[in-house]
């Protein structure tokens, strides 16, 4: 059965053109960009799905929020109305907007641990890993062990391992573990949501131990839309309710404003009821992204975010997000193409290892398609495989990741019926001719997080020149 399309609840009365390249325009493109889809220009991609973060389309609510942003340095109206959103939203009484996801973690992280320390995660996002170990902590991942396999069709792929929790607390001790974080949904596995049940398991582990929980909240709309579709006793109730009953487990939080609160630019740290830590918090965001009523943003992106917080919750337009990836997956279905299942929140992750199985780890199956993607027809997607994770540093070998997906993240608002049409169209007819996909080599790649910059080259012969 076909999965319908929801339509959008919205009209467009704004537009940005784009345009296809033609095919030898495209090829020329790619090899001149040496094969990384980083080192493309935003204008020769037609369907650009690099990330869901800021890349989405505001509404005429948020555009008309801009023009009365009041860029006062201390204690501007704007700040006011976005303390005043989120305190009603996430039920914490302190609030600290900062200027993306990563500046909340470089303010928080460091008040909590040091070198010798341990934060646990049911997974870390890239940046948030980064910011426990510039903290001097090591951060450990616990995740659900259904997350680990794509082919399982579990509700709540996102959860912490909560057996395993505690057996991660035993083994390195209380003291040690300074920091439990909830990723919410569980971006590093697939956009993959966490329940209510597991958040309440979560907390009370945490309050057993008297270790502080965080949530890192970039998509918690999309979590509790999730939960209201996924988990019996919130069937009735409003997005709303979901949201503070998920942070109400919680402690502290922080968040990226560039997902779910469909700003281009943002972030936000909460504090549930420690005010000293809240005190340092603010001396924190005054150091490193300036004074506390306007952290790193500008008065009128404060204005749009408080706007942006509601409009993220809205459960018809949740109801179309998630529809348009649901969409895309029962394409997928009808047409045999693997992907992390069920769908995610804010993409779907393709089992690029299983659609190119003749292609080995280490010439990157993920990064092999993404390429192939763009040639077939000008979609910009990218590797979340071996490519994305690198050599070993100690011995210098490359690693092999535990999947080889190509992710195709999905901007908020952004995209129609015919765009989704075009990305499973492309899937299938590269399917077709897999065999014929080559592999590729890393010709230059710079020490660490090499996949932003790295170049490669295709193994042999290339196909349907
Ligand atoms: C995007 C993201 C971050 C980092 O946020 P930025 O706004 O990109 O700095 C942190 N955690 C998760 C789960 C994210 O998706």
């Amino acid at each position: 059965m076909p999965v319908r399309y929801v339509p959008e609840p919205f009209r467009i009365k704004m537009v940005e053109p784009i345009r296809v390249l033609s095919r030898d325009e495209r090829e020329e493109k790619i090899r001149e960009a040496d094969y990384n889809l980083f080192n493309l220009k935003g204008e020769d991609v037609f369907i650009d799905l690099l990330t869901d973060s800021g890349t989405g389309a505001m509404s005429d609510e948020q555009w008309s929020g801009i023009m009365k942003g009041d860029e006062a340095y201390a204690g501007g109206r704007s700040y006011f109305r976005l303390i005043q959103a989120a305190k009603d939203i996430f039920g914490y009484p302190f609030i600290q907007p900062v200027h993306q996801g990563r500046a909340a973690e470089k303010v928080l992280f460091s008040l909590l641990m040091g070198p010798g320390q341990v934060a646990i995660s049911n997974m870390f996002f890239d940046t948030t890993r980064a910011h426990v170990n510039i903290a001097g902590a090591k951060a450990v991942d616990c995740v659900a062990p259904e997350a680990l396999d794509p082919a399982v069709r579990a509700p709540f792929k996102g959860n912490m391992d909560t057996a395993g929790l505690e057996r991660l607390i035993r083994e390195y001790g209380r003291e040690k573990v300074r920091l439990v974080v909830m990723t919410i949904t569980n971006n590093s596995a697939g956009g993959q949501p966490v329940s209510v049940r597991n958040m309440r398991e979560v907390s009370a582990i945490c309050r057993r131990f008297g270790i502080p929980l965080c949530i890192d909240a970039a998509r918690f709309a999309e979590n509790a839309f999730f939960v209201k579709q996924r988990e019996a006793e919130f069937a009735n109730s409003p997005i709303r309710d979901i949201v503070k009953e998920i942070f109400s487990h919680a402690d502290m939080f922080t968040m990226s404003a560039k997902k779910d609160a469909i700003v281009n630019m943002g972030g936000l740290l909460g504090i549930k009821s420690d005010e000293e830590l809240y005190q340092r918090v603010k001396g924190n965001t005054i150091s490193y992204e300036g004074f506390t009523t306007y952290g790193g943003l500008s008065g009128r992106d404060l204005e749009a975010l408080a706007i942006g917080l509601h409009e993220g919750m809205d459960e018809q337009y949740l109801t179309y997000r998630i529809g348009q990836i649901e969409y895309l997956a029962g394409k997928l279905d009808d047409a045999g193409i693997a992907y992390q299942a069920p769908a995610g929140g804010h993409g779907l992750f393709i089992d690029a290892q299983a659609l190119l199985p003749h292609i080995p780890y280490h010439q990157f199956p993920g990064q092999a398609l993404a390429v192939e993607l763009y040639r077939e027809a000008g979609i910009r997607t990218c590797d979340i495989g071996s490519f994305m994770l690198g050599n070993d540093p100690e011995t210098g070998m490359q690693l092999q990741a535990q999947f080889e997906f190509t992710r195709f993240a999905i901007p908020r608002r952004v995209y129609t019926q015919a765009h989704f049409d075009i990305m499973a169209e492309a899937l299938i007819s590269i399917k077709e001719r897999a065999g014929a996909v080559p592999g590729y080599r890393i010709a230059w790649e710079p020490p660490i997080l090499r996949h932003f910059q790295a170049r490669l080259e295709p193994m042999g012969r290339q196909p349907g020149l």
